[in-house]
């Protein structure tokens, strides 16, 4: 990610906290408090790295939610991509997925043991892989939100158009917005303001985040910068506190008040809202997406007869919990000490956006 240097400054970072100071003292005086999601991975990490959660006043709370894709997976998905491995599929993955655990086992285990599975950078990469081996089958692994999905189709569009037939796509994308709605309509769930993510608002643009505002919780969209997080963490407890429930974008450097159409044809060109199953919140109404009739064909479950189950995780591992922002990591008795970035045994505490994983690397540290 570049380096902004503006979005970094000491003195302005200093006068921010020392404002969000005041603010949280002046809301706790009148008896109140706050607790901010912040929805996207990417944010999750960002706020360990710099310390922000530190900077925040006893009644401000800041919570991490199910924004890493790879986290809100199930384990039957990885089980089932073990299995279209073991049968001699090539196998095509970004490397996050890699040692996330199965129900049985992990992609890096299948790998070690033979299995042809490929680690890309690129969902294109995968073009490549499938013209260097017409006679096998290949199959990648499409898991992300709207930032991510939008590449996968691009890349779908190009072996449509250039009559790839050996390639189809396992897939495990979700949308935000519907999760985000889930999780404010469960009751058992304590959300009073949305710190929104910066990548995926790239792609669906400010509108969709009404529908959120107007069921009462305030949204501010916000790039990842130490200054950015601040100044939109102060918007909302200002928010919260005028009890003003409205979408701002924050990061409009990035973000368009529409998104990015392009993308966004070209999602539903290929794609329809469906169904999704997420680690920790179960299966939510229009929360992920399916292909179309007409590109039934590059599905992996139809053309080769699988079906994700929901599989096992590890038993005592909270990424459950952790996705829905219930618990703080410490709270999982595995973690620091059977979970290890090194040893992870829950995808939270593997992906490089993953809230274990965060406060294990910064959190644990600048405690200690
Ligand atoms: S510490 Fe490990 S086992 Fe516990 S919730 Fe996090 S990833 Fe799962």
């Amino acid at each position: 990610m570049k380096y902004l240097r503006e979005f970094h400054d000491p003195a302005t970072a200093a006068a921010l906290a020392k404002e969000l100071a005041y603010a949280g003292n002046s809301f706790a005086r009148s008896g109140r408090s706050a607790v901010i999601m912040e929805v996207c991975g990417t944010h999750t990490m960002a706020i360990a790295r710099h310390g922000i959660r530190s900077l925040l006043p006893p009644n401000i709370q800041l919570i991490s939610g199910p924004g890493c894709p790879v986290c809100v997976t199930e384990p039957g998905y990885i089980d089932t991509a073990i299995e279209l491995a073991r049968r001699g599929v090539i196998v095509v993955t970004f490397g996050d997925l890699l040692a996330v655990p199965g129900s049985e086992s992990s992609l890096a285990n299948a790998r070690a043991a033979g299995a042809r599975i490929v680690v890309c950078y690129s969902p294109a990469e995968t073009l490549r892989i499938a013209a260097q081996h017409q006679n096998s089958e290949v199959v990648f692994l499409a898991v992300g939100f709207e930032t991510t999905i939008a590449p996968i189709v691009s890349t779908l569009e190009a072996a449509s158009k250039n009559g790839v037939k050996n390639l189809s796509f396992l897939t495990a994308f979700k949308r935000v917005i519907p999760a985000m709605k889930a999780l404010v309509s469960d009751t058992s769930n304590r959300i009073d303001a949305f710190l929104c993510p910066g990548h995926v608002s790239a792609i669906i643009g400010v509108e969709p985040y009404q529908e959120i505002a107007t069921s009462g919780i305030p949204c501010v969209i916000a790039g990842f910068e130490p200054i950015d997080i601040l100044q939109a963490l102060l918007k909302l407890v200002d928010m919260v506190k005028n009890k003003e429930a409205s979408v701002i974008n924050l990061y409009s450097r990035v973000v368009r008040q529409r998104g990015n159409p392009k993308a966004q044809e070209l999602i539903d060109t290929f794609l329809v809202p469906s169904a999704a199953r997420w680690r920790g919140l179960g299966e939510i109404p229009d929360s992920g997406f399916s292909f179309r009739e007409t590109w039934r064909h590059f599905d992996a479950e139809a053309r080769h007869g699988v079906r994700i189950p929901e599989g096992r995780q590890y038993r005592g591992c909270l990424c459950g919990e952790i996705v829905k922002g219930k618990i703080p990591p410490e709270q999982c008795s595995h973690f620091g000490r059977k979970c290890t970035p090194e040893s992870p045994v829950g995808p939270c505490m593997v992906s490089s956006e993953g809230t274990c994983a965060a406060y294990y690397k910064y959190i644990s540290v600048q405690r200690s």
